[in-house]
Protein backbone atom coordinates (compact mmCIF):
# COMPACT_ATOMS: atom_id res chain seq x y z
CA UNK A 1 0.00 0.00 0.00
CA UNK A 2 0.94 3.81 -0.61
CA UNK A 3 2.83 5.00 2.06
CA UNK A 4 1.18 8.92 1.77
CA UNK A 5 -2.51 6.72 1.49
CA UNK A 6 -1.75 5.21 5.26
CA UNK A 7 -0.82 8.46 6.39
CA UNK A 8 -3.37 10.55 4.97
CA UNK A 9 -5.80 7.38 6.95
CA UNK A 10 -3.92 7.69 9.88
CA UNK A 11 -3.87 11.52 10.20
CA UNK A 12 -7.39 11.40 10.53
CA UNK A 13 -7.16 10.04 13.61
CA UNK A 14 -6.85 13.61 15.91
CA UNK A 15 -4.77 13.21 18.79
CA UNK A 16 -2.41 15.58 21.64
CA UNK A 17 0.84 16.24 20.55
CA UNK A 18 4.05 15.52 23.46
CA UNK A 19 7.63 15.94 23.79
CA UNK A 20 9.60 13.25 24.81
CA UNK A 21 12.31 13.94 27.11
CA UNK A 22 15.42 12.13 28.12
CA UNK A 23 18.94 12.61 29.22
CA UNK A 24 21.98 11.00 28.54
CA UNK A 25 25.63 11.56 30.04
CA UNK A 26 24.20 15.06 31.33
CA UNK A 27 22.62 15.67 27.77
CA UNK A 28 18.99 16.61 27.72
CA UNK A 29 17.38 15.22 24.53
CA UNK A 30 13.73 16.38 23.46
CA UNK A 31 11.52 15.01 20.75
CA UNK A 32 8.22 15.68 19.37
CA UNK A 33 5.70 12.48 19.40
CA UNK A 34 1.64 11.99 19.39
CA UNK A 35 1.93 8.39 19.11
CA UNK A 36 1.23 7.99 23.04
CA UNK A 37 -1.62 5.82 25.04
CA UNK A 38 -2.52 5.07 28.39
CA UNK A 39 -2.07 1.46 28.55
CA UNK A 40 -2.90 0.20 32.32
CA UNK A 41 -3.82 1.65 35.75
CA UNK A 42 -2.60 -1.54 37.54
CA UNK A 43 0.92 -0.68 37.46
CA UNK A 44 0.49 2.80 35.98
CA UNK A 45 1.82 2.29 32.06
CA UNK A 46 1.92 4.08 29.49
CA UNK A 47 3.54 3.38 25.89
CA UNK A 48 5.21 5.40 22.85
CA UNK A 49 6.40 4.70 19.71
CA UNK A 50 10.27 5.71 18.36
CA UNK A 51 10.81 5.13 14.65
CA UNK A 52 13.90 3.61 14.19
CA UNK A 53 16.08 6.63 12.59
CA UNK A 54 15.39 8.90 15.59
CA UNK A 55 18.05 9.55 17.64
CA UNK A 56 15.79 10.00 21.11
CA UNK A 57 15.86 5.50 20.26
CA UNK A 58 19.51 4.32 22.03
CA UNK A 59 19.26 7.42 23.91
CA UNK A 60 15.98 5.83 25.66
CA UNK A 61 17.62 2.58 25.54
CA UNK A 62 20.52 3.57 27.47
CA UNK A 63 19.10 5.76 29.92
CA UNK A 64 16.02 3.38 30.69
CA UNK A 65 13.66 6.33 31.66
CA UNK A 66 11.61 8.95 29.74
CA UNK A 67 9.20 11.53 30.16
CA UNK A 68 6.07 12.41 27.98
CA UNK A 69 5.43 16.29 28.10
CA UNK A 70 1.89 16.83 26.83
CA UNK A 71 1.90 20.65 25.70
CA UNK A 72 -0.24 23.25 25.39
CA UNK A 73 -1.65 25.47 22.27
CA UNK A 74 0.84 28.28 22.74
CA UNK A 75 3.36 25.78 22.50
CA UNK A 76 3.58 24.57 19.34
CA UNK A 77 6.95 26.23 18.20
CA UNK A 78 8.40 24.12 20.63
CA UNK A 79 6.59 21.06 19.15
CA UNK A 80 8.07 22.43 15.90
CA UNK A 81 11.74 22.54 17.23
CA UNK A 82 11.55 19.25 18.68
CA UNK A 83 10.52 17.64 15.50
CA UNK A 84 13.16 19.28 14.07
CA UNK A 85 10.83 21.57 11.67
CA UNK A 86 12.50 24.53 13.25
CA UNK A 87 15.86 25.32 11.73
CA UNK A 88 17.24 26.68 14.93
CA UNK A 89 19.38 26.19 18.45
CA UNK A 90 17.12 27.17 20.96
CA UNK A 91 18.05 27.08 25.06
CA UNK A 92 15.06 25.24 26.28
CA UNK A 93 14.55 25.32 29.78
CA UNK A 94 14.23 22.13 31.74
CA UNK A 95 13.01 21.24 35.39
CA UNK A 96 13.24 17.45 36.77
CA UNK A 97 10.47 15.36 37.69
CA UNK A 98 11.54 11.80 39.65
CA UNK A 99 15.06 13.10 38.29
CA UNK A 100 13.53 12.94 34.75
CA UNK A 101 14.27 15.89 32.54
CA UNK A 102 10.99 17.94 31.84
CA UNK A 103 9.70 20.68 29.53
CA UNK A 104 9.48 23.33 31.97
CA UNK A 105 5.64 24.66 31.27
CA UNK A 106 4.14 21.81 29.76
CA UNK A 107 0.95 21.50 31.55
CA UNK A 108 1.48 17.69 32.04
CA UNK A 109 4.35 15.99 33.03
CA UNK A 110 4.80 12.52 33.42
CA UNK A 111 8.13 10.83 34.11
CA UNK A 112 8.37 6.68 33.27
CA UNK A 113 10.75 3.70 33.63
CA UNK A 114 11.02 1.94 30.66
CA UNK A 115 9.19 -1.63 31.47
CA UNK A 116 9.59 -3.06 28.62
CA UNK A 117 10.82 -2.75 24.81
CA UNK A 118 9.25 -3.98 21.89
CA UNK A 119 10.21 -3.44 18.15
CA UNK A 120 7.32 -3.34 15.86
CA UNK A 121 8.46 -2.50 11.96
CA UNK A 122 10.72 0.35 11.61
CA UNK A 123 9.35 1.58 15.21
CA UNK A 124 10.08 0.54 18.69
CA UNK A 125 7.46 0.51 21.27
CA UNK A 126 8.76 1.44 24.71
CA UNK A 127 5.92 0.68 27.87
CA UNK A 128 6.70 2.64 30.91
CA UNK A 129 5.67 2.62 34.24
CA UNK A 130 4.42 6.22 35.62
CA UNK A 131 7.04 6.99 38.62
CA UNK A 132 5.70 10.41 39.18
CA UNK A 133 3.34 12.85 37.50
CA UNK A 134 2.80 16.82 37.32
CA UNK A 135 -0.73 18.29 35.98
CA UNK A 136 -2.31 21.47 35.85
CA UNK A 137 -5.35 22.18 34.29
CA UNK A 138 -5.16 22.67 30.65
CA UNK A 139 -8.01 23.90 28.39
CA UNK A 140 -6.19 24.52 25.37
CA UNK A 141 -4.39 21.24 24.56
CA UNK A 142 -2.17 21.65 21.19
CA UNK A 143 -3.61 19.33 18.85
CA UNK A 144 -2.43 17.17 15.37
CA UNK A 145 -5.14 16.40 12.96
CA UNK A 146 -4.42 15.65 9.12
CA UNK A 147 -0.93 16.33 8.95
CA UNK A 148 -1.49 19.86 10.95
CA UNK A 149 -1.64 21.98 14.10
CA UNK A 150 -4.43 22.34 15.69
CA UNK A 151 -7.02 23.22 18.59
CA UNK A 152 -9.98 22.52 20.29
CA UNK A 153 -11.55 25.85 21.07
CA UNK A 154 -11.51 26.65 17.14
CA UNK A 155 -10.72 23.95 15.29
CA UNK A 156 -8.85 26.76 13.41
CA UNK A 157 -5.19 25.68 11.97
CA UNK A 158 -2.64 27.40 14.00
P1 LIG B 1 16.63 15.19 16.39
O1 LIG B 1 16.25 15.37 14.99
O2 LIG B 1 18.01 14.81 16.80
O3 LIG B 1 16.14 16.41 17.29
C1 LIG B 1 14.93 17.04 17.03
C2 LIG B 1 15.10 18.52 17.26
O4 LIG B 1 15.09 18.78 18.65
C3 LIG B 1 16.41 19.09 16.71
O5 LIG B 1 16.10 20.27 16.01
C4 LIG B 1 17.21 19.36 17.98
O6 LIG B 1 18.05 20.47 17.84
C5 LIG B 1 16.13 19.65 19.00
N1 LIG B 1 16.57 19.34 20.37
C6 LIG B 1 16.77 18.12 20.91
N2 LIG B 1 17.18 18.22 22.17
C7 LIG B 1 17.24 19.56 22.46
C8 LIG B 1 17.57 20.33 23.62
N3 LIG B 1 18.00 19.76 24.75
N4 LIG B 1 17.46 21.68 23.55
C9 LIG B 1 17.05 22.28 22.42
N5 LIG B 1 16.72 21.62 21.28
C10 LIG B 1 16.82 20.27 21.30
N6 LIG B 1 8.44 10.39 15.47
C11 LIG B 1 8.37 9.23 16.15
O7 LIG B 1 9.31 8.42 16.08
N7 LIG B 1 7.27 8.93 16.92
C12 LIG B 1 6.21 9.77 17.04
O8 LIG B 1 5.25 9.46 17.75
C13 LIG B 1 6.26 11.00 16.32
N8 LIG B 1 5.23 11.85 16.37
C14 LIG B 1 5.31 13.06 15.76
C15 LIG B 1 4.24 13.95 15.88
C16 LIG B 1 4.29 15.19 15.28
C17 LIG B 1 3.13 16.14 15.43
C18 LIG B 1 5.45 15.56 14.53
C19 LIG B 1 5.52 16.92 13.87
C20 LIG B 1 6.51 14.68 14.39
C21 LIG B 1 6.46 13.42 15.01
N9 LIG B 1 7.50 12.50 14.92
C22 LIG B 1 7.43 11.29 15.56
C23 LIG B 1 8.71 12.82 14.14
C24 LIG B 1 9.88 13.28 15.05
O9 LIG B 1 9.50 14.33 15.92
C25 LIG B 1 11.06 13.77 14.19
O10 LIG B 1 11.37 12.82 13.20
C26 LIG B 1 12.28 14.04 15.05
O11 LIG B 1 13.11 14.99 14.42
C27 LIG B 1 13.11 12.83 15.28
O12 LIG B 1 13.74 12.97 16.51
P2 LIG B 1 15.27 12.72 16.81
O13 LIG B 1 15.39 12.06 18.14
O14 LIG B 1 15.99 12.12 15.65
O15 LIG B 1 15.63 14.17 17.08
P1 LIG C 1 1.66 13.06 8.40
O1 LIG C 1 0.63 13.26 7.38
O2 LIG C 1 2.86 12.29 8.05
O3 LIG C 1 1.02 12.44 9.73
C1 LIG C 1 -0.27 11.92 9.79
C2 LIG C 1 -0.28 10.70 10.67
O4 LIG C 1 0.40 9.65 9.99
C3 LIG C 1 0.43 10.84 12.00
O5 LIG C 1 -0.38 11.40 13.01
C4 LIG C 1 0.80 9.40 12.30
O6 LIG C 1 -0.31 8.74 12.87
C5 LIG C 1 1.05 8.81 10.94
N1 LIG C 1 2.49 8.77 10.61
C6 LIG C 1 3.20 9.72 9.96
N2 LIG C 1 4.48 9.33 9.83
C7 LIG C 1 4.57 8.11 10.40
C8 LIG C 1 5.62 7.20 10.57
N3 LIG C 1 6.86 7.43 10.12
N4 LIG C 1 5.35 6.04 11.21
C9 LIG C 1 4.11 5.74 11.67
N5 LIG C 1 3.07 6.59 11.53
C10 LIG C 1 3.30 7.74 10.90
O7 LIG C 1 2.06 14.49 8.95
P2 LIG C 1 3.31 15.37 8.64
O8 LIG C 1 2.96 16.76 8.97
O9 LIG C 1 3.84 15.03 7.28
O10 LIG C 1 4.34 14.86 9.77
C11 LIG C 1 5.55 15.54 9.95
C12 LIG C 1 6.68 14.55 10.13
O11 LIG C 1 6.55 13.88 11.38
C13 LIG C 1 6.73 13.47 9.05
O12 LIG C 1 8.06 13.25 8.72
C14 LIG C 1 6.13 12.27 9.75
O13 LIG C 1 6.63 11.05 9.24
C15 LIG C 1 6.55 12.48 11.18
N6 LIG C 1 5.61 11.82 12.11
C16 LIG C 1 5.99 10.61 12.58
C17 LIG C 1 5.14 9.92 13.41
C18 LIG C 1 5.59 8.59 13.92
O14 LIG C 1 6.70 8.18 13.68
N7 LIG C 1 4.77 7.84 14.66
C19 LIG C 1 3.93 10.46 13.80
C20 LIG C 1 3.57 11.73 13.29
C21 LIG C 1 4.43 12.39 12.43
Amino acid sequence: MDERKFRYAMGNFATGVNIITTEVDGDIHGMTANAFMSVSLDPKLVVISIGEKANMLEKIRKNKKYAVNILSQNQKELSMLFAGQLKEERDVPFDRLADVPVIAGAPTQIACEVVSEHVEGDHTLFVGKVIDLHFEECTNPLLFYQGKYTSLATGAVL
